[in-house]
């Protein structure tokens, strides 16, 4: 079976990867010249199993007006010009109900738990290294506030049998010890053990490399153009004025899926959030996090690798504006500065902008659409790394014929 996958970020790889222990004979395409290298370049570094769930929730429109009035906050929304976006954040609203909440949570804990038994196996499978750590994440709060507050995803958590532990300060800093020069800052914080860690790039890249080994081919720096269809079949994509042809396509094109989508007639309602990371080289080990820790204050998350050390978040809703944000780098330093004053060396940052594919309730589209040969892997929104495996692998046992394991 010959399948073209549309997209080489960490999405369309791992697609093409499963595909090929599928048995089929893939074909990825990218307009990038190397894998990984749009949103899933420099994201947060978390493999966040527990914190799989929509931005959606119930408290969420009262959150967002109060943030509209301070300079620091983590959701900035400005009209981009498009009727679609107001369109797309009623749609968002409409979905912040509880029940809705709790469906779409359930099928977010789903689909991440799949995705952790699928990586555990592909790294027993290939030697894939991706300065990963298996070390949880560390949610801390500033104010009693936050703390009474996670009292809601302590529920939820339980409900879907999330392992988790309630800390103390001293407890924070068993757990991190780089925070014994800040215990004045924190009051306590929520760990997941069972979480992980890495760079998404390094993963994709490397797993890339793992997939050329097994016989899948990359056409880099080259854009599918438009897709043909005959007779409600697609026959070839166009790139660079040639034709492919396959049996199977999967578009794994992340915020651009919609518009390639968009010229043959399908609507998916995906938008791009826009999110930034700073990464930093790590001065003084000892004093840097070991794995994530997430300022509940900035929604930020901090993240160790190797020698450097990943902080990432903010969401701009303000349409495909690539521009770097000095304001959003500050914040993203304050965090790691407020938390880990002494660990890494904020004058040598890189600063990365980056689009997280939103769907307005939260779960990614994986599976078939109204064309029998045409896929979608694709709006995996906020923690798309994360959901990667299990998404891919999915993907996979469908096209192959095999039955979909069950998800809602
Ligand atoms: C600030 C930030 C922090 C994040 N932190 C985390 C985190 O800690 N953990 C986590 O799990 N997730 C995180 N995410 C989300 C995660 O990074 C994304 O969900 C994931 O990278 C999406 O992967 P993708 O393959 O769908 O998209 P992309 O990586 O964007 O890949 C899509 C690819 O499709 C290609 N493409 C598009 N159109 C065409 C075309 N017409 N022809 C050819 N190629 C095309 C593009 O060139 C691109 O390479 C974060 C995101 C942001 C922005």
């Amino acid at each position: 079976v010959k399948v073209v996958v549309i997209g080489a970020g960490v999405i369309g790889t791992t697609t093409a990867y499963y595909l090929s222990r599928a048995g089929c004979q893939v074909t990825v395409i990218d307009e990038h010249l190397a894998p990984g290298l749009e949103t899933s370049f420099a994201n947060a570094g978390q493999i966040s199993y527990g914190y799989a769930g929509p931005w959606a929730e119930p408290g969420l429109p009262l959150r967002a007006l109060k943030w509209a009035l301070s300079k620091d906050s983590p959701l900035t929304i400005r009209p981009d010009g498009t009727l679609w976006q107001l369109y797309w954040t009623l749609l968002m609203l409409r979905n912040c109900t509880r029940q809705r909440y709790a469906l779409n949570k359930g099928r977010l804990v789903e689909l991440a738990e799949h995705s952790r038994a699928c990586l555990k196996e592909l790294r027993h499978s290939v030697d894939l290294e991706y300065e990963g750590r298996r070390r949880g994440t560390l949610q801390v709060f500033r104010t009693g506030r936050q703390f009474k507050d996670a009292a809601k995803d302590i529920a939820v958590l339980d409900k879907h049998g999330v392992q988790f532990e309630l800390l103390d300060v001293e407890g924070c800093i068993r757990a991190e010890s780089a925070l014994r020069y800040v215990r004045h800052r924190i009051v306590g914080g929520l760990r997941l053990p069972d979480d992980e860690t890495g760079d998404c790039h390094l993963f994709t890249t490397r797993l890339a490399d793992i997939a050329r080994a097994r016989g899948v081919s990359f056409w880099l720096g080259a854009k599918v153009e438009t897709i043909l269809l005959q007779s409600c079949r697609l026959t070839h994509v166009v790139v660079q004025e040639q034709h492919l042809e396959a049996d199977h396509f999967v578009v794994a094109c992340g915020v651009r899926s919609r518009d390639l989508l968009k010229k043959i007639g399908l609507r998916i309602p995906i938008y791009p959030v826009k999110g930034y990371s700073i990464t930093v080289p790590i001065v003084d080990p000892d004093a840097s996090p070991v794995s994530t820790v997430m300022d509940e204050t900035y929604k930020v998350a901090i993240t160790r690798f190797e020698n450097r050390i990943r902080v990432g978040g903010m969401a701009d809703v303000v349409g495909l504006d690539c521009r770097l944000n000095d304001a959003r780098k500050r914040v993203l330093e304050k965090s790691l500065t407020d938390l880990f004053p002494f660990g890494g060396d904020p004058e040598r940052a890189t600063f990365w902008a980056g689009f997280r594919a939103m769907t307005p309730d939260g779960p990614p589209h994986i599976g078939p659409t109204k064309y029998p040969n045409l896929w979608l892997n694709t709006g995996h929104g906020t923690l798309g790394w994360t959901l990667a495996c299990g998404s891919a692998q999915l993907l996979a046992q469908m096209i192959v014929g095999y039955a979909p394991a069950h998800l809602n």
